[in-house]
């Protein structure tokens, strides 16, 4: 009888074509090490998207300031009238609009950049087009990142929404009509550089295009990097930069409103939105911010 010498009592050896203990265990370590690798990678691709993306909007961000505030051509600058509620009257009020009840826009800045220095006869010209149906994402958190989400969703809608436009626009401004009746107090507006977009919130009302006019101008401006300047608690204009004229003596009441100041000082302790675009210039500093001043004489 054939006896394996030296094998210990309890042989331990095992049928041919089995895996032995460590080999079992040796697979295991290797499956694990690959699914960490596989994670590991995903998630250095990740990584590279988001860097990717964040890539994308900076550059392009880059290009989109220093194409708007070139002023070699003029700017086009398309209105979007979205309802923003179910009223008759206001429909009726964005179906009876036209293109001539914006212009006051156009001579504004044309004013305004030639008293800056600015040569181009027609810095800026509006064009008013269908109305749209849907209304823009609103804002949800606070914060970087969800301003970031929101943002991004914005841009999204609003390609969506004008990519079949024939002439394409520098700015779209979509402004939002409510009914006077239903609506006290509107929301906040706003202007995004990022994307060149604003967003108006204006009273769908014939005597009130002046000052939605105010208000389209003043996010125009934001679109184009100018920042507010205007105390955000109380909304009193800043002086000195958000005055019409803060050399003007005596020094109240100011005569005309800083755009981005958006109100007209009366007094110390009392200010007013302007009625239109003729009670408004574009300060010094707003000019800067929009690369108005090196064309300054
Ligand atoms: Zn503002």
């Amino acid at each position: 009888m054939l006896r394996v010498t030296g094998a210990p009592s309890g042989c331990s050896l095992e049928p041919r074509g089995r895996l032995s203990r460590r080999d079992v265990i040796g697979a295991g370590q290797r499956s694990a090490e690959r699914r960490l690798a596989w994670r590991d990678n995903l998630r250095r691709l990740r990584i590279l998207v988001l860097l990717l993306v964040f890539l994308v909007i900076a550059v392009t961000a880059w290009q989109d300031r220093s194409r708007s505030t070139s002023w070699r051509l003029p700017l086009f600058v398309a209105l979007y009238p979205i309802a923003a509620d179910d009223s008759p009257r206001t429909r009726a009020f964005i179906a009876g609009l036209s293109g001539e009840r914006f212009t006051d826009i156009d001579r504004f800045f044309a004013r305004e950049a030639h008293r800056h220095g600015v040569e181009l006869a027609e810095p800026l010209k509006t064009r008013l087009k269908p109305p749209l149906d849907s209304i823009p994402p609103a804002r949800s958190g606070v914060g970087r990142v969800a301003t970031l989400g929101w943002s991004l969703s914005l841009r999204w809608w609003a390609w969506q929404r004008t990519r079949a436009a024939r002439e394409p626009a520098d700015i779209r401004v979509f402004v939002m009509y409510h009914d006077p009746a239903g609506a006290g107090t509107l929301p906040h507006s706003t202007g995004l550089s990022k994307g060149l977009i604003g967003l108006v919130h204006a009273f769908a009302r014939e005597d009130l295009d002046g000052d939605n006019a105010v208000v389209i101008a003043h996010e125009i401006l934001h679109t184009l990097g100018a920042t507010d300047k205007y105390d955000p608690g109380d909304d009193a204009p800043r002086f000195p930069d958000g005055f019409g004229d803060p050399h003007q003596s005596p020094l109240y009441p100011q005569q005309l409103a800083e755009l981005m100041g958006g109100r007209r000082m009366l007094s110390p302790t009392r200010w007013e939105q302007p009625a239109s675009l003729a009670e408004v210039v574009i300060g010094d500093v707003s000019a800067l911010e929009i690369r108005w001043s090196g064309h300054a004489p």
